[in-house]
């Protein structure tokens, strides 16, 4: 759960990756920053906190060139430490190289051993310092940057799309599975690289395509360079980010989100219809799926929760009481639109169960007198170890319960979890083109102690550099 963006224009880059960043703000709201390259020096700054209050105009100023990346962090490898915040830079020979990465890997302690035994030093906890590392390591051995990405997928095991600057050039590569979302935008003088399509969208750039799975990409001021590395007997786009983690206005892998959220609303009424006076979201995840439902069952779609759009970070509240009132600020309930309603209350996911049992509580306080809960994803059943801050089995609240007993304890009347038939039908893809490790408990990659469903994958044999070839759309 990060977002990234890499851009190459003629125009200067650090405005573009400042409001990038900023319409990537929902895929990580720890940590922000920005390395540009004016064709002498590398420019950087990065901070904790939203994007807003990490750049000021000064800062955006300082970081001069026509070529640079961004990162903003939502921690799943790593703690909250500053060394941690991306991009990682370093300096190697005479290239000035930043690095970041959205996913996570799973091999990464038997990587890490095996640089550290080979003489490597390491300032932080993250895996993308080990993917630096590989990469710096294999430059230095080839003199390729492009050899040199083509040893470090052989290497990597997990999820990675991945952003680099290396002087003036950035070159992003998707893993072979394309798990991580990943695309490719055309900018006024230059070309850019983003996790989500809404990035291009808010630099008014043209979105060209999805990075393909197992995909290098190469920008530079000559312009847009690409080359398949690897290709994978099948593909494992996360499924979770359709039903939560992108931004509902977000096209990824050829696919409108808010349309696969409004469709599994439609077919959440198929599945289980129920009479009830209006329908209502949770704002704002469940409110496309909400749509849905409400077009689908011809029930009103009625705003009953109104969401405090200001709330920004939420607080670790030390006592019960106080996270409920944090709840309650941020979602008020509406007591005129809900005073004995019978009320379909629609949301994307119940991960630990807390907040579906804290808003019920509120809209019965506020005089609902049915709650049924609709929700957009299967039962959560298993941990992501891909890149998604999922809890362990033990705090999944639906990983040992079945549904009537996940109702009975958020103290819904009714709940139905959409089907992953439903869900895979409403994406469009077959069902092994998805990753759905955290709704079935079998990952798309070999993980200790987990199931499996693995496939070959074949990379492009000798060297990479020379066979590099023009983009096409
Ligand atoms: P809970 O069941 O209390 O753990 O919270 C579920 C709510 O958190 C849903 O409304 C989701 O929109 C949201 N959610 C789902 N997955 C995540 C996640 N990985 N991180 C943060 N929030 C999430």
């Amino acid at each position: 759960m990060c977002g990234i963006v890499g851009i190459v224009d003629a125009g200067g880059v650090s405005i573009q990756l400042y409001y990038a960043l900023y319409a990537l703000q929902h895929r990580g709201q720890e940590s922000a920053g920005i390395s540009t390259f004016d064709g002498t020096n590398l420019h950087k700054f990065k901070g904790n906190g939203l994007v807003a209050d990490v750049f000021s105009p000064p800062v955006l100023t300082d970081l001069k060139g026509n070529a640079g990346i961004g990162h903003v962090r939502y921690p799943t490898t790593g703690a909250n430490l500053p060394e941690n915040i991306q991009p990682l830079n370093f300096q190697f020979q005479e290239h000035f190289i930043s690095i970041a990465h959205n996913g996570n890997l799973v091999n990464t302690c038997e990587l890490r051993a095996e640089y550290e035994e080979a003489g490597q030093m390491f300032t932080t906890t993250t895996d993308t310092e080990i993917i630096a590392k590989i990469l710096i390591d294999a430059i230095g051995n080839s003199g390729s940057v492009e050899d040199a990405v083509s040893f470090c997928m052989h290497k990597l095991v997990g999820s990675y799309s991945v952003v680099i600057l290396i002087d003036g050039a950035v070159y992003g590569f998707r893993d072979p599975l394309g798990i991580k979302p990943f695309c490719i935008g055309k900018t006024e003088h230059g070309y850019m690289l983003a996790s989500e399509s809404v990035a291009m969208d808010a630099l008014n750039a043209k979105f060209l395509r999805d990075v393909k799975p197992g995909e290098l990409v190469r920008i530079d001021a000559e312009g847009i360079k690409c080359m398949q590395i690897a290709v994978a007997g099948k593909r494992a786009h996360c499924i979770f980010e359709y039903i939560y983690f992108a931004r509902a206005d977000a096209i990824i892998d050829g696919v409108l989100v808010y349309d696969v959220r409004r469709q599994i609303g439609h077919k959440l009424f198929e599945e289980d219809p129920v009479k009830a006076d209006s329908v209502c979201s949770v704002p704002d995840s469940g409110t496309a799926y909400a749509i849905g439902y409400a077009e689908g069952s011809k029930i009103p779609f009625v705003e009953s929760l109104m969401k405090n759009r200001y709330m920004g970070r939420t607080f670790i509240m030390p006592t019960q009481k106080e996270r409920e009132r944090a709840v309650r600020i941020k979602l008020n309930p509406i007591p005129a639109h809900l005073k004995d309603k019978s009320v379909v209350l629609v949301d994307d996911s119940i991960v630990r169960g807390t907040t579906s049992k804290r808003i019920i509580e509120m809209m019965r306080d506020a005089g609902a007198r049915e709650v049924h809960m609709r929700i957009g994803s299967p039962a959560i059943k298993a941990p992501c170890y891909l890149g998604v801050d999922m809890p362990t089995r033990e705090e999944l609240i639906a990983s040992n319960k079945a549904e009537d007993e996940v109702r009975h304890s958020i103290t819904a009347t009714t709940l139905h979890h959409i089907s992953l038939d439903a869900l895979v039908e409403a994406i469009g893809f077959d069902r092994e083109s998805l990753c759905t490790g955290c709704l079935t408990g079998c990952y798309p990659l070999p993980i200790e102690g987990e199931k499996a469903k693995t496939c070959q994958i074949n990379f492009v044999d000798g060297t990479i550099q020379s066979k590099l070839g023009s983009f096409e759309a």
